[in-house]
């Protein structure tokens, strides 16, 4: 008989792994590392998805754990039963392409429903002091774990693959930084173009601004939404944590939102905001109402100190901190008509590394 659950929202219990992470003995506990927030596992529960750190020096300490019961996977807290998860599982990453590349290294589930890649697994400021040093995105690329870049054809073939066996809905492209005044944006087009192609699935692509705003225009017909990252709001923290994004001035962020919310409409554009390097609620709040008005969905994170990247002995920030960040900015959406549900593809849609469309 089906033990009862302990009480607990599902919102409350996504903030909580998303900052505490959860032992998972036994079981895979996902990729390595990478752009964005890899050495986490995908958890379903409740209802929603969650990216959990689970290979970080603190998941340790977390009182979570996944335990086996019954041929299912529940979650508990310090041995309390929590609520039944699941772990999403893709066909087609056990297939090959002609030339015997897996299929897992060009492209990766995301979440429930999402493909994801990093189609330029380089970045221009990887050895570099500009480094961001959240990153890990060179560290997969050297495990083997991927390839350097994913050519149009290779990623509309896993596309097709990923649409027919796992029936996956959107797709999620970052790249690295290039040298290139387009700063990887022509490739993105590329690829978006072909996956479209082949699919149908709508695109989402992520970059830095470019100096030259029409390079934007260059994705108008390739992809379906786009993430320009400002990472934090606070420019003495992102000189530390980021500082080849301090480099660029916010007047440019700005245009560049503007730019892209112009082309793909409202709620179409989102940023990663990172929450626990140093910042302030304040500095978050702020600068989240100002991408709500400018059409701009503010992709909050709590900070993944990932293994092998520079902030890998650094803890995530307090769930209570989290819950307090994702409550305020919810109400804010709600004042503008903002919400996830809106959006076409990509992180927001995805959400398993924020809880903010939890608290909408
Ligand atoms: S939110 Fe974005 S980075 Fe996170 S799992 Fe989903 S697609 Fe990947």
């Amino acid at each position: 008989m089906e033990k009862e659950a302990v009480g607990m929202e599902t919102k409350d219990l996504k903030v909580e792994l998303l900052c505490l992470g959860a032992r998972v003995p036994g079981l895979d506990k996902g990729r390595k590392a990478g752009a964005g927030p890899a050495a986490g596992g995908m958890f379903l529960f409740g209802g929603t998805v969650a990216n959990v750190p689970t290979q970080s020096w603190f998941v340790s300490q977390s009182p979570y754990s996944v335990d086996a019961e019954d041929g299912k996977y529940v979650i508990n807290r310090n041995g309390e039963r929590i609520t039944e998860v699941r772990f999403p599982q893709a066909k087609f990453q056990d297939l090959k392409t002609k030339e015997g590349i897996p299929y897992s290294k060009i492209a990766l589930l995301h979440g429930a429903d999402c493909l994801a890649t990093t189609t330029i697994q380089t970045c221009t400021y990887w050895n570099t002091p500009e480094r961001c040093k959240f990153c890990t995105i060179e560290l997969s690329l050297r495990s083997g774990a991927t390839i350097a870049k994913k050519k149009p054809e290779q990623l509309a073939e896993v596309a097709a693959a990923a649409k027919k066996l796992d029936h996956v809905t959107h797709v999620t492209l970052t790249t690295g930084t290039t040298s290139t005044p387009d700063k990887g944006i022509n490739h993105l087009a590329e690829v978006g173009r072909a996956i479209k192609e082949a699919t149908g699935l709508p695109v989402h692509v992520q970059f830095e601004p470019p100096k030259e705003l029409s390079m934007i225009d260059r994705l108008y017909d390739a992809v379906d939404t786009v993430g320009i990252h400002v990472e934090s709001f606070d420019r003495e923290v992102l000189k530390e944590i980021a500082p080849c994004k301090v480099d660029i001035p916010f007047e440019q962020y700005i245009k560049a939102w503007k730019r892209s919310v112009d082309i793909f409409g409202d709620t179409q554009v989102s940023s990663y905001v990172i929450a626990g390097i140093g910042e302030s609620d304040e500095s978050i709040l702020k600068g989240s109402k100002l991408l709500v008005e400018l059409g701009v969905y503010p992709f909050i994170v709590p900070l993944r100190p990932i293994p092998g990247s520079m902030l890998e002995k650094e803890r995530p920030p307090s769930p209570d901190r989290m819950r307090h960040i994702y409550e305020e900015v919810a109400a804010i959406l709600h004042g503008n008509g903002m919400s996830w549900r809106k959006n076409k593809a990509g992180c927001v849609r995805c959400r398993a590394c924020s809880a903010l469309a939890d608290f909408e």
